[in-house]
């Protein structure tokens, strides 16, 4: 049996008790899961200070020196507060306790030599530590105490005695007791030329580090490790995708996709939609099945895009697809579409969760004749009754909210082993490293180019006590024609509150602009009435929406010229940017105003400050995967790619990420089977990871 696998009962130092502790609290169960519960911090305890060398803003420190005296002061009933003057020769400082004061009394003997422990802060003109680290300075010897690891325990665990120390104690005893070489996971063939420490050398100095040289090493090869595995893992998916399914061969532009270009569209293309089209069209005639994510800021043409690629693959004699994660945006597809294909002979339909009855059977009825060429819809398009004669292209708007299993389904849709083309388009933008993680099996297409005549959106801050100049600077604007959204947050655990702040926000906005007529959505309507509502403010009916984040997504209407954004501390960067992204889609100016109480948090104002400096979403969803980490970001739950990070971090090491992905994907191209025993170190580790991760094996 690998010693790894050992049960952590059998580790001196761990009885029943303590080993039902780690279990519950933290998952420890074996001698590798202690090795692999890291600690968070450490702290440098080669080094003793002199008393004259302290001052108040230093981090931990240690100091050799003799106890001169107690003091013992009272602090109300059964109160104290215990001083220790404490002296190396340099200077005097306090040790104090404001419990535990009396055992210190006792234990501590004035004159004896102790190695005092701790942070320094000042305190009546005089450096003091409070609740000190005290050991008998003889017993510990200074040079080997290193780096001193400190780790994260759980309430009950501190409760019960099991704090940083008592985890320390362990994992000390651990890596003493694995006296062999720790199982190697990547070939040194591998690790070398990258310089990289054997990964026993990496574990031992994770938990025992002699200095920070030696620490940063050890953090590099097992970040490497980790991000190295699920990129291998993203590459080997893929690369079976690839084996198991063929893709259509769509070689032939036809006379609809001509048609469509020479005499219905209304623009010329970007030349960003020019390049993105031309990386569509080569994968279409590969004989691969194409698998793209289409990235491109809001307002940057991507329907158009999508509606493309569905012509080749009518031109080839196929049906095509588009999914859209609610139906408002459905419907607006719909509509956008059939605009642009008027006069064309192609048949396009809705399906969406209210599509019901007669129409609805006639919807199926189309498809599965084939009479139907384009069918537009929500998730309704992927249940089992939905089957198409020829599905050969499909189109999943705002990818983050389909997973990696329903792009899967689709896959049912179509007979034999060869499946439609995949576009998946998203308007958050996820930097290149997220990207390279989440949507590993994809190849990416970017549309960095906003359609011309567009005038930056202006975007401003205005604190909460200035309601009346912005009623009147929205006036201003519905005089000139123009129409205003107002957006209020609606955050789940608070929803009832939030509706109620809604509804009173709508009557105080009602009593503000007599003159004007006012929408309201929320994500508490029902369907058709939020669909009827929504319509009256397209249709220019209603001047002013008020909205909660429902219109966060897709919803265009171009005459739309503000975007109020209330209690905007309470929303994330990405959703602000999308929010902002509404409007902006006229010739005329826009703005974008966000208002905020005057007391903001620190990460509140950067992400404010960010909203008003740039309209460029890659930057910001850079700084928000920054700010926030990659776990919260949308789509990393959603994503089905979704994986547990021990040690590495994306949003910082994405330089790694990258070079994981490299050595990873030099490996498939040379073992796409993952059969050559060159490799069968790697390939035993990724089973035996797969087999322990449950979101591993979401993907398989
Ligand atoms: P998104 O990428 O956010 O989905 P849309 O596809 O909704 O953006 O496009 C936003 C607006 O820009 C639409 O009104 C669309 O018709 C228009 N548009 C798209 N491409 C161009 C272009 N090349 N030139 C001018 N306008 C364009
Ligand atoms: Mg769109």
């Amino acid at each position: 049996m690998n010693i790894l696998d050992q049960d952590i009962m059998y580790l001196p130092g761990v009885g029943p008790n303590r080993k039902k502790m780690l279990s519950k609290e933290l998952g420890i169960e074996t001698y590798g899961d202690l090795l692999e519960y890291y600690p968070y911090k450490y702290v440098d305890r080669s080094k003793v200070y002199t008393v004259h060398e302290l001052t108040g803003d230093m981090p931990f420190v240690q100091v050799v020196g003799r106890i001169l005296s107690f003091e013992t002061f009272e602090m109300g009933p059964r109160k104290e507060r215990v001083v220790a003057h404490f002296s190396d020769g340099t200077g005097i400082m306090d040790l104090v306790w404001f419990n535990g004061g009396k055992y210190a009394r006792q234990n501590y003997k004035i004159g004896t030599k102790y190695l005092v422990f701790g942070r320094p802060g000042v305190f009546n003109n005089r450096i003091q530590v409070q609740h000190p680290d005290i050991d008998l300075a003889e017993k510990v010897e200074l040079s080997a105490m290193g780096m001193q690891p400190y780790y994260n325990t759980t309430e009950k665990m501190k409760k019960a005695g099991m704090n940083s120390r008592a985890v320390e104690k362990l994992t000390k005893t651990l890596v003493g007791v694995l006296k062999d070489p720790l199982p190697e996971t990547i070939p040194n063939f591998i690790t070398a030329p990258l310089h990289l420490m054997s990964r026993d050398q990496a574990l031992r100095n994770l938990h025992y580090p002699q200095d920070t040289k030696d620490l940063e090493r050890a953090r590099v090869r097992l970040k490497f490790e980790e991000l190295f595995f699920v990129q291998l893992n993203i590459l080997r998916y893929a690369s079976d995708q690839r084996r198991k399914y063929r893709g259509f061969v769509f070689n032939r532009i036809g006379p609809l996709f001509n048609d469509f270009y020479q005499k219905n569209l209304p623009f010329a293309l970007t030349g960003a939609q020019k390049r993105v089209m031309h990386e569509i069209r080569k994968d279409m005639c590969t004989g691969r099945q194409m698998n793209r994510l289409l990235q491109g800021d809001v307002g940057s043409g991507k329907t158009l895009v999508a509606l493309m690629t569905m012509l080749i693959a009518l031109d080839n004699g196929y049906q095509a697809c588009m999914m859209a994660p609610t139906e408002i945006l459905a419907e607006q597809h719909l509509q956008s579409i059939r605009e642009f294909l008027k006069g064309m002979p192609i048949r396009v339909e809705l399906l969406t969760g209210i599509v019901k009855g007669k129409k609805r059977q006639e919807i199926l009825d189309g498809l599965r004749s084939g009479d139907v060429h384009i069918l537009i819809g929500t998730h309704a398009v992927i249940e089992d009754t939905v089957q198409f004669a020829q599905l050969g292209t499909v189109v999943i708007d705002e990818q983050h909210r389909f997973g990696v299993a329903q792009r899967a389904k689709l896959w049912a849709k179509t007979e034999g082993n060869t499946i439609p083309h995949v576009l998946v388009m998203t308007a958050t933008p996820i930097p290149r490293t997220l990207a390279m993680t989440l949507y590993g099996d994809l190849d990416v297409s970017i549309i960095d180019e906003l359609p011309p005549g567009r005038k930056p959106i202006r975007t401003s801050h205005v604190f909460d006590n200035r309601m009346t100049s912005l009623y009147d600077g929205i006036r201003r604007q519905i005089h000139e024609g123009r129409q205003v959204y107002i957006v209020f947050p609606l955050i789940e655990e608070s929803e009832k509150i939030d509706l109620k702040n809604l509804e009173q926000g709508f009557e105080t906005l009602r009593e503000a602009f007599p003159d004007f007529r006012l929408s309201k959505v929320h994500g508490k309507m029902k369907a058709k009435e939020k669909e009827e509502e929504m319509q009256k403010f397209v249709s220019g009916e209603t001047q002013i929406l008020v909205a909660t984040t429902v219109i966060e997504v897709g919803v265009n209407v171009p005459n739309a010229s503000v975007m109020v954004i209330l209690e905007a501390q309470r929303f994330g960067l990405s959703q602000l940017h999308q929010l902002r992204g509404r409007v902006g889609r006229g010739a005329d100016q826009s703005f974008c105003i966000l208002v905020t109480p005057f007391k903001l948090s620190e990460d509140t104002r950067k992400r404010i400050d960010i909203m008003c400096e740039t309209n460029d979403g890659f930057r910001i969803a850079e700084a928000d995967l920054k700010l926030r980490g990659p776990g919260d970001l949308e789509g990393t739950q959603q994503s089905g790619m979704a994986f547990d990070l021990k040690i590495a971090n994306i949003a910082r090491d994405g330089q790694l990420v990258q070079l994981a992905r490299d050595e990873a994907q030099k490996i498939i191209d040379e073992d796409p089977q993952c059969q050559s025993p060159k490799y069968q170190m790697l390939w035993n580790r990724l089973r035996q990871l797969r087999k322990t991760n449950v979101n591993w094996a979401a993907i398989s």
